[in-house]
């Protein structure tokens, strides 16, 4: 199973859709990292990403962690202290996701002056300094962000193998409140957005034979493809949790300070005991396509009361646009596999990596 370890809390920059994390106590690990090793070698297979805060503000505590329990590894970042991993602790992990929000101009926007370039200096250097493995561009989409331009922008980058994205909760919270003027505008905006970036995406595999890695669309049409249907894609509160600072586990790495979600500790369960302590329920159980979109996000899913019926069905609207756009390319790319210019390995997405969570 997969364990978001939260290094700190603390974190290095200040992005306008998160505003530097829980503040909530304590920031930092109170727990002995034999007591995470215990904990973690009852489980036969254990995937840690390390997770924030800003993991890379505690990198000794980190490596101390690689070299001390088996498992594979990945990291959630911002990218700033990337080039501060030496190349011995870069090449054990699977799977770096990296914060990055489009072009320059967007990413700075959201993220602070000089963010964008850092990254790419970043990103380039521990390519060059040998990690191999599966970098992904992480997304926060704002209200107002074209949504293919960015995603074309950082594909075009020829740096990243993921792109992924999620759209910014707060935007759904201002929506209940009725303060953010535009949005279901923007919304549709969003869509017809997507609907390009789908056609774009379709037309690439035909031209190039090519599958780009646009992780929504990658996890959608497998699941699409195969028939076989998802549960709540990211894992949290099925196969994915997280350890807070002081050893408590939460189902989700973002609802730490939310009683629902706080579902045991290291000290008193063992990993298989979690599983299903916190799932999603309605509106979604009875959603037509439940069984694609797995409910999305559980945190939102459990809050709902905060975000009244609109804020809801907004969200919904993108889901439901973006299944609808992937099952109209479904014959293109079924027909590309029967002629064996693809295969359905090209959709298997992710091999160990939840921490994206597939649905926007
Ligand atoms: S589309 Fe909306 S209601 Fe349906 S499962 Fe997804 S999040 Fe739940
Ligand atoms: S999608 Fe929602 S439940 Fe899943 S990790 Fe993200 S915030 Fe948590």
């Amino acid at each position: 199973m997969h364990y978001h370890i939260i290094l700190t809390k603390e974190c290095n920059l200040n992005c306008n859709y998160c505003g530097g994390g829980s503040d909530s106590p304590p920031k930092e690990i109170q727990y002995r990292i034999c007591d995470l090793k215990s904990f973690l070698l009852r489980d036969s297979a254990p995937v840690i990403e390390f997770y924030g805060g800003e993991p890379l503000l505690r990198i000794d505590t980190m490596k101390k962690i690689i070299d001390a329990i088996p498992a594979h590894f990945v990291i959630q970042t911002n990218g700033l202290l990337l080039d501060k991993i030496e190349p011995e602790y870069l090449k054990k992990f699977h799977s770096m996701l990296v914060s990055l929000d489009g072009t320059k101009e967007v990413t700075d926007r959201e993220r602070g002056t000089g963010v964008y370039d850092r990254i790419m200096q970043n990103v380039n250097l521990i390519r060059r300094r040998g990690f191999k493995g599966d970098l992904v561009a992480r997304m926060t989409v704002a209200q107002g962000t074209d949504i293919y331009d960015n995603v074309r922008h950082l594909l075009g980058t020829g740096l990243f193998d993921h792109i992924h994205w999620q759209l910014n909760f707060e935007m759904f919270w201002e929506a209940w409140e009725n303060t953010e003027p535009g949005l279901e505008d923007w919304i549709n905006s969003y869509n017809s957005g997507i609907s390009s970036l789908v056609n774009w995406w379709v037309s690439e595999m035909e031209s190039e034979g090519r599958v780009h890695g646009i992780v929504p669309f990658i996890g959608v049409m497998k699941s699409l493809l195969s028939g076989a249907g998802s549960r709540l894609w990211c894992g949290s509160g099925i196969d994915f949790f997280t350890i807070m600072p002081d050893g408590r586990i939460s189902a989700c790495p973002v609802s730490v300070d939310f009683d629902f979600s706080v579902i045991g500790s290291i000290f008193e369960n063992t990993p298989h005991s979690l599983c299903d302590k916190a799932a999603v329920g309605e509106p979604c159980v009875s959603c037509d396509i439940f069984h694609i979109c797995g409910g999305r996000c559980l945190f939102v899913n459990r809050s709902q009361e905060l975000l009244r019926e609109n804020g809801y069905a907004l969200i919904c609207t993108t889901v439901k646009h973006l299944v609808r756009e992937l099952q109209g390319a479904m014959p293109w790319v079924q027909a590309l596999i029967e002629n064996g210019i693809l295969s359905m390995s090209d959709f298997e997405y992710p091999e160990i990596n939840n921490g994206c969570e597939i649905i926007p």
